[in-house]
């Protein structure tokens, strides 16, 4: 009984394993089938993220990629080069001025510009290229190619810029720099947009609007530039500034109708460095207020020494695109002109082309406020903008300044003789005075002359010189042997041309 009892318990025992075994097969079975499905629809969610990235990394409206959409396009390309060779750029394109138009125009504005320039930039996507924006006024293009494909690639890039942006009924011209890195010869992966940002950075030290490969000694020029800034920004302070005087000479009397002021840094171990290179990095930094107040002052405090002596110059200053958009600017130099009591009739602010023809309320309130103080307004490099006609009847100018490029090309191109007679005419028809720069040959001055330019300006009469360089030059003192000397220069120059209006003067006062 207690055998059979035994053996009955066995049985159900055995049963019992054998259905929970089965059980645990059938559960294990479907673990594996069903993480097989796991792993294998995992691998294909994978598989379609990564094909998918860059369009869900995508900007709705312009249809630019995003950085994160930018970095996977750049890792999978590097990971083609690494298998099967060949080689690609980076550009890093940086709108220049696009701070400064913001803090001008405001944020709408610079959303728009933004826009525009998307918009352009977008047309490049491709097969081979993709584009992306970084930041605000910040973009990159990826161009699958040797250096020589980036560089044509950066050079349609800034012949997009050639055409002005229109935001809201404001034309702006546009500039950018452009950088450029190639993988794999410019470093790894990982330093690939770093590098074109340098190489972008070391093209705004030289000024911005043009494009250049990444170079190993780049990251030493943007340390340079660091350090110049600071020293600039003591530079005022520490008496490093000076100014110099041009004169401008009356194309038929030869006489100094006016100076115009240059200004130059005197750098403890560099020596003299150039406006060229620092009036850029003062308006980049927030400098170019405080400099351009105290070139001001200082023009209209010699001005006034010179009318003591009996030297009856007008004196013009340089104006920035930034000082433009000041709106105290007017009022600044009306309050100097006070203290030092000169007339504002003497008084010239030269502003060059592009930053005359920015078609915006700020530079055309501050144009209408410099016509009613009766400042001289002279348009200096004229030529090398698009302005018109109309755009020049506009303005309150008195003068154009014929920029010096088509001076230097006068006694060998017919374009440059041409472009300089067209510009005179132009000027006679407007009754505005014209001013040649940078005459250096006798050559050079006998066809402006010819061609009815009234005034001249450059090396052939005399380089920039100190104040008091020009001063004893006016005053006849010959001891001062540096500079050439030029007996009819410096008579005193006729009243009535120096204290008169915003007239041009007749040819033959
Ligand atoms: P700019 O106003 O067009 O001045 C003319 C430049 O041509 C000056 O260069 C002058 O020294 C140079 N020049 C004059 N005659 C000749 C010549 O016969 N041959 C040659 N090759 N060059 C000649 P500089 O002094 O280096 O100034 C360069 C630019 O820097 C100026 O161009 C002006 O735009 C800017 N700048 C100078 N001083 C100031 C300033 O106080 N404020 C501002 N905002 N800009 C300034
Ligand atoms: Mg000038
Ligand atoms: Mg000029």
């Amino acid at each position: 009984m207690s055998a059979n009892l035994l053996s009955d318990h066995t049985g159900a025992w055995l049963g019992l394993l054998a259905a929970s075994l089965l059980l645990a097969t059938v559960a294990v079975g479907m673990y594996l089938r069903e993480r097989q499905r796991s792993l294998a629809l995992a691998v294909e969610l994978d598989r379609v993220s990564r094909e998918m990235s860059p369009q869900l990394a995508r900007d709705n409206v312009t249809g630019l990629l995003t950085r994160s959409g930018f970095d996977a396009v750049l890792d999978q390309w590097v990971q083609k080069v690494d298998r099967s060779g060949g080689a690609f750029c980076v550009l890093y394109v940086s709108l220049d001025n696009f701070f400064m138009l913001n803090d001008a125009f405001g944020n709408d504005f610079a959303d728009g510009l933004l826009k525009n320039v998307s918009n352009r930039l977008a047309a490049f996507t491709g097969a081979d290229t993709e584009v992306c924006s970084l930041a605000a006024g910040e973009f990159a293009l990826a161009v699958r190619g040797e250096m020589t494909v980036g560089r044509s690639t950066a050079n349609r890039v800034s012949q997009v810029f050639a055409e002005r942006f229109a935001v809201d009924l404001i034309q702006t011209p546009l500039t950018c720099s452009i950088g450029i890195a190639m993988y794999p010869a410019h470093g790894s992966r990982a330093m690939l947009l770093g590098h074109a940002a340098l190489a972008m950075r070391s093209v705004r030290l030289h000024g911005g609007g043009d494009f250049c490969q990444y170079d190993l000694k780049m990251g030493a020029d943007v340390r340079e530039q660091a350090i110049l800034v600071n020293e600039l920004r003591s530079a005022l302070e520490l008496g490093q500034l000076e100014l110099y005087f041009q004169p401008k000479i009356d194309a038929i009397s030869l006489q100094v109708t006016a100076a115009e002021a240059l200004l130059r840094w005197h750098h403890p171990e560099r020596g003299l460095v150039s406006p060229l290179v620092f009036i850029p990095l003062a308006e980049r930094y927030g400098l170019i207020g405080a400099i351009g107040n105290w070139v001001i002052e200082e023009a209209c405090r010699n001005a006034a020494r010179w009318r003591e002596r009996g030297l009856r110059m007008r004196v013009a200053v340089n104006i920035s695109g930034y000082q433009m958009r000041e709106d105290d600017l007017v009022d600044r130099i009306e309050a100097a002109l006070r203290r030092n009591g000169i007339k504002p009739g003497r008084f010239t602010c030269e502003i060059t082309e592009s930053v005359a023809m920015e078609d915006t309320k700020v530079t055309q309130l501050t144009f209408d406020k410099m016509r009613q103080a009766g400042f001289h307004v002279s348009i200096d490099d004229f030529g090398t903008g698009y302005s018109s006609l109309a755009s020049l009847r506009r303005l309150p100018a008195a003068e154009l300044k014929i920029d010096r490029a088509f001076v230097t090309d006068l006694e060998h191109s017919e374009d440059a003789r041409s472009i300089a007679k067209s510009i005179i005419n132009m000027a006679t028809a407007l009754n505005l005075r014209v001013v040649a720069e940078g005459v250096e040959t006798v050559g050079q001055c006998e066809l402006l002359v010819s061609m009815g330019c009234n005034e001249l300006q450059g090396y052939l009469f005399s380089m920039p010189i100190t104040a008091n360089e020009l001063e004893r030059l006016a005053l006849d003192d010959h001891r001062h042997e540096n500079v050439e000397f030029r007996e009819s220069l410096f008579a005193e120059t006729r009243s009535a041309e120096l204290d008169g209006d915003l007239q041009p003067l007749p040819r033959d006062f």
